[in-house]
């Protein structure tokens, strides 16, 4: 796992100290209280590897099913940065537009561009899937 202490910076890109960004949801903390929050920590579970659980947590259950905590724990790529591009928000779901960078191993630079969609359950905001905004 990547560490970061409490005095470095988030990864997601918002210039605010990790323990105070996603670092705090990471931990269990709080929970995300925005989709934006929640894809932002998502996005930095996946570039810190070992949070293979909170992704599963943070996964709608109906979506997460095939899915292995420790399988998500592995850092499969080197990821360089997030771009939010656009969020949505109307009651109990969202969406949230971004553009991630990574390497793959072979060090060649790729761009994920998704439109994530997220529903509140039970108050807790829970990461759907992706490009669905009109399949549900
Ligand atoms: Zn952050």
């Amino acid at each position: 796992m990547h560490e970061l202490t409490s005095s470095d910076y988030c990864i997601c890109g918002k210039a605010k100290k990790f323990a105070l960004c996603c670092g705090q949801y990471l931990t269990g903390k709080q929970y995300a209280k925005t989709p934006e929050q929640l894809m932002r920590s998502r996005y930095c579970a996946y570039a810190l590897g070992g949070y293979g659980e909170y992704l599963i947590n943070t996964w709608h259950p109906m979506m997460s099913k095939q899915l292995a905590a420790e399988d998500l724990s592995i850092r499969q790529y080197q990821w360089i940065k997030l771009e939010v591009l656009n969020k949505k928000q109307s009651g109990d779901q969202g969406t949230v537009e971004f553009k991630a960078y990574y390497q793959d191993q072979q060090g060649v630079e790729h761009v994920l561009h998704e439109n994530s969609f997220f529903q509140r359950i039970a108050g807790k905001w829970l990461y759907v899937g992706a490009n669905l905004e009109n399949k549900i």
